[in-house]
């Protein structure tokens, strides 16, 4: 009898996945976890994302990039965190989604990795669901290196914004040296944490003599207006500094 060979996995395949679990953490932000369904095995580097096919009616479909937000030891499911944008093509689908659909997917494509061998201090600024990216940085390499000194700014409005504080205390049990913060660019007057954008928190970190990598995910204002301050101002090198924008 003769074996077909298992299909060779590119960038046009087209990968089936099972919406397995829905989670919403506010009003505006959801998290699906997919899991693959049959082959070609679908693997991934921390820090890529796939293009998510939503249908649309009588066309092609529309096809809409999405960072991929778990480790990348799992071969045979993610989680995407999406944020909600009005009157947007691919939120309409997931936010219609109730469980159980089959998602279609192409990828792994992008080109933003935890660089390696890592440098002492990594530090991570995000806004919005930028903390995709972010996550999957942290939870993938977590175990390789526990003793990194890893600082974590979680730009959002307001306090009832706020996500992922369980997941991130998950992490920080295993990681020492890990602190993050979630800044509020809108908070009541009781909100005692950090306020204004994630930018402004660079003036109280030392990285200047510390061998710091900067992560930015999110929006494209913020990375503009830190890159700006790194590069430019600071004169850090290029690779110090690595970026997704999402608008
Ligand atoms: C590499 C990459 C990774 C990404 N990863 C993620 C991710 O992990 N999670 C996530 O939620 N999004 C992510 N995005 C953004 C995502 O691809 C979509 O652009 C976003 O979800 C909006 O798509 P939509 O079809 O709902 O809106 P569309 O129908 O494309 O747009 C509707 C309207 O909203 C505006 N708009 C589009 N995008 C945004 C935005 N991000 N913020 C505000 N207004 C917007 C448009 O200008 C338009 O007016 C990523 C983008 C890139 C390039």
């Amino acid at each position: 009898m003769t074996q077909t060979p298992p299909p060779t996995p590119n960038l046009r395949t087209i990968y089936q996945f099972k919406l397995a679990q829905i989670i919403d953490h506010t009003p505006q932000i959801r998290e699906l976890y997919c899991e693959l369904i049959g082959s070609p095995a679908f693997t991934f580097k921390a820090g890529q994302f796939v293009m998510l096919h939503v249908p649309v009616e009588g066309g092609k479909p529309a096809l809409r990039a999405f960072s991929l937000a778990s480790t990348d030891e799992n071969k045979t499911g993610f989680k995407l965190i999406f944020k909600f944008v009005e009157s947007g093509v691919a939120s309409n689908y997931v936010w219609n989604l109730k469980g159980d659909e089959i998602l279609q997917m192409t990828g792994p494509f992008g080109k933003v990795f935890f660089q390696e061998p890592p440098t002492e201090q990594i530090i991570f600024l995000n806004t919005g669901s930028g903390i995709s990216q972010h996550f999957s940085f942290l939870e993938s390499k977590m175990k390789q290196y526990p003793n990194l000194h890893y600082k974590l700014f979680f730009g959002v409005r307001y306090e009832s914004d706020i996500y992922y504080e369980k997941e991130l205390k998950r992490l920080q049990a295993h990681l020492p040296h890990f602190e993050y913060h979630y800044v509020l660019s809108r908070p009541t007057e009781s909100w005692t944490g950090k306020k204004g954008y994630v930018q402004d928190c660079l003036k109280d970190l030392e990285y200047k003599t510390t061998p710091t990598t900067f992560y930015m995910c999110g929006n494209g204002a913020m990375i503009k207006d830190v890159k700006k301050q790194l590069l430019e101002i600071d004169g850090l090198e290029k690779n110090r500094v690595w970026s997704e924008a999402f608008d």
